[in-house]
């Protein structure tokens, strides 16, 4: 037996309705890490920071393509 590899982790949709947006309060579709801590935002906030984000994010999660379900 050998040691499976590691899996691609799945896209997770962890993110639900209670998970709000930091910036206006709106459902949260986006997830940042940033210095141990997890920042929220909602589709539009998540688009507007995503540059100045990513900068300094640990890890980025992006669930707006529900959006477009
Ligand atoms: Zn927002």
């Amino acid at each position: 037996m050998t040691a499976a590899p590691l899996a691609e982790a799945p896209v997770s949709h962890r993110l639900t309705a209670l998970d709000r947006c930091d910036a206006c309060g709106a459902q949260a579709y986006i997830a940042a890490e940033v210095g141990g801590s997890e920042l929220l935002y909602c589709a539009h906030h998540g688009r507007k920071f995503e540059e100045k984000l990513r900068a300094v994010a640990t890890n980025w999660h992006d669930e707006t393509a529900k959006l477009q379900d």
